[in-house]
């Protein structure tokens, strides 16, 4: 379908030979900018739909959620990639900084619905040169940081929990001898509900990790074989729960996951309700990526006002079942229920960019990926066990800093506020993006109302195509192209 869309359009776009360097130069030649490439949609309704059909096929194919940095370059070593992180760190002006450690690997078979890196791990042995590996960056990065406090610790997969009691012990020492960590912050540690244990437990929390995150998606059997998913029942998860109260955490949440594939809303409606019988004090629903929900056929179902009306069920089933929902507010890529009784460190994940949090990220590990503010990106993409790693790093302009603040806003909050916008960037976002604006509105996907862009209710599992009309054109059209050459 990308191929016959990219003929239609003006001939030079039909060229996959050198694309982007053959668009750039006949687009030259003729005195208009690659940037200015929102020229091809033309106007009328029929360009429209076009553009819908392109950022749909897109969505549905790739995870493409904010616009890329507009500058990348590769590094191989890792003194290179230092002497940036300190240029970079001269010009830190966070408000929060997070440390994110990625371990790779998962049990027996990948989830059909995974967007993460991993792989299946292979022998113990790759855990414990992987741990090396970790040690060994921490201890190379941690000069650059020095003076910087960090606010939060994530441990994410993966599988983080495949990990044995003593390289458990060796990651957190070496957070602790190569950063300044608050001690008072968020220190989760993802586990999943097979590999987890009372020693392990125990010992996570004596290293001052202070929540436990445990990835269940759904306690339906049938839901779950369907997503090549292992189940554990109720039980298990009671066992965990005891477990975790036993050793001293306060912060237990259960991961649940809305559109998995043939769930009407029932399994998750149920599934919310066994995680509130059990009193567990943290239950987070993530609404399944629209890259996922198509391949799951879910999209169409979640679309229509459904997505919408069951997330108010679930909110009134927490709320009978004594759960306050910190987030409030049905736009938001998940919803956060706590018990009445709990609050914890934080109200949400900080492992994202957030232009209203201000916050920075190092991120350690395959995969894992860093970046200072919006400005600066970074990423391993190997490690020691397939070849040299590659540093990848990546710089965003003032102009795609722009376009990612409204982007990554829309998709995360479901709305924009134009206020936020103007003290941010100084500028009047209605006038930058008017024909975006007006373009969505014409589509019915958002509308302006007084402060607010906001998403419509009815169409909000198309958050994936509406933010992709603030992206840069050229951005689009790279990914399309890498993507089909490479195919
Ligand atoms: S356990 Fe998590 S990281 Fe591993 S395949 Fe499943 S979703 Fe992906």
């Amino acid at each position: 379908m990308i191929k016959e869309l990219m003929f239609q359009s003006p001939g030079y776009l039909g060229d996959f030979i050198k694309p982007r360097i053959i668009t750039e130069q006949v687009l030259e030649d003729q005195g208009i900018e690659f940037d200015d490439l929102s020229l091809w949609y033309g106007d009328g309704s029929s360009a429209l739909q076009q553009k819908v059909k392109l950022f749909k096929e897109l969505s549905a194919r790739w995870e493409m959620r904010v616009p890329d940095p507009t500058f990348f370059s590769r590094f191989w070593e890792t003194g290179d990639i230092n002497k940036i992180f300190r240029l970079w760190m001269d010009e830190d002006t966070s408000l929060e900084r997070s440390i994110y450690l990625h371990i790779p690997f998962c049990l027996e078979k990948r989830c059909s619905y995974c967007m993460y890196h991993s792989q299946v791990m292979q022998s113990p042995g790759q855990l414990e040169t992987y741990t090396n590996e970790l040690v060994h960056w921490m201890e190379i990065f941690s000069p650059s940081f020095a003076g910087k406090p960090f606010h939060t610790v994530y441990v994410g997969g993966g599988t983080p929990s495949l990990l044995n009691k003593r390289q458990i012990e060796r990651i957190f020492k070496a957070i602790e001898t190569n950063y300044q960590n608050s001690v008072k912050g968020e220190h989760t540690f993802e586990a999943s509900p097979v590999t987890i244990n009372q020693k392990k437990l125990r010992i996570l929390r004596q290293l001052g990790v202070n929540r436990i995150s445990i990835g269940i998606q759904s306690l339906d059997r049938k839901v779950l074989l369907r997503e090549s998913r292992t189940y554990v029942g109720a039980r298990r998860i009671n066992e965990i729960h005891q477990w975790v109260r036993a050793a001293g955490f306060e912060d237990f949440n259960i991961d649940l996951m809305i559109g998995l594939s043939g769930d009407d809303g029932s399994a998750v409606r149920r599934s919310l309700i066994i995680g509130i019988e059990l009193g567990v004090p943290s239950i987070t629903i993530y609404i399944r990526r629209s890259t996922q929900l198509t391949a799951a056929g879910s999209r169409e179902y979640l679309n229509a006002g459904r997505l919408y009306t069951l997330i108010g069920e679930l909110n009134r089933l927490a709320a009978e079942g004594g759960y306050r929902n910190l987030v409030d507010n049905p736009l938001y890529e998940c919803q956060h229920y706590v018990r009445s009784d709990f609050t914890p460190v934080l109200p949400e994940y900080r492992t994202q960019y957030s232009p209203l949090h201000r916050n920075s990220c190092l991120g350690i590990g395959t995969g894992a990926q860093s970046f200072i503010l919006d400005r600066y990106y970074y990423e391993i993409r190997s490690s020691a066990e397939t070849g040299t790693p590659l540093y990848v790093v990546g710089v965003t302009s003032q102009k795609d800093r722009i376009r990612a603040f409204v982007a990554g806003t829309l998709y995360r909050y479901g709305y924009v506020e134009l206020n936020e916008f103007k003290r941010q960037h100084g500028q009047d976002l209605t006038v930058i993006f008017s024909r975006e604006i007006r373009e969505l509105e014409q589509l019915g996907l958002a509308s302006l109302d007084g402060n607010h862009l906001t998403l419509a209710e009815q169409k909000v599992a198309e958050r994936d195509i509406a933010v992709k009309f603030f992206y840069r054109p050229s951005s689009l059209f790279d990914t399309l192209f890498s993507k089909l050459t490479m195919n």
